[in-house]
């Protein structure tokens, strides 16, 4: 039997998980205070997925940069790549809120979306 410690990042309560494993199977989740922190659990230890966030250059915005985000969380070990990807990324203003900035970023069949309004510059 192995047992990982963890702590469950959905909200700032930081619940301390046990999960314990037994031939890859995750047996139990012990710790959480509710039913996310066992979804969370179980996720960590079989399949580590993140929302990946960031800024990115507005050309001829009101304002120089838009934050974005992957669509849905990605395979944690896919993170740096699209970060690397999105280090490389501009876009022009208009900017809609759900625009995709990045098409399948890092190969993972998930798209880096706009996640704030940036009208054109006016100037
Ligand atoms: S188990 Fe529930 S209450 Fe505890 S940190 Fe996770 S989401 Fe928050």
């Amino acid at each position: 039997m192995e047992t990982r410690e963890l702590i469950c990042i959905n909200c700032p309560m930081g619940c301390n998980l046990t999960v314990q494993i037994e031939e890859g199977e995750v047996v139990s989740v012990t710790g959480n205070t509710c039913p996310r922190g066992k979804t969370y659990g179980i996720s960590e230890v079989t399949h580590p997925v993140r929302m990946v966030t960031s800024i990115i250059p507005v050309e001829n915005g009101e304002i120089p940069m838009v934050s974005c985000k992957t669509a849905v969380p990605v395979d944690k070990n896919k993170m740096f790549e699209i970060i690397e990807a999105l280090a490389k990324v501009s876009v022009k203003a208009p900017v809609h809120i759900g625009d995709v900035v990045l098409a399948d970023a890092a190969q993972t069949g998930v798209d880096v979306i706009a996640t704030k309004e940036v009208a054109a510059s006016s100037l």
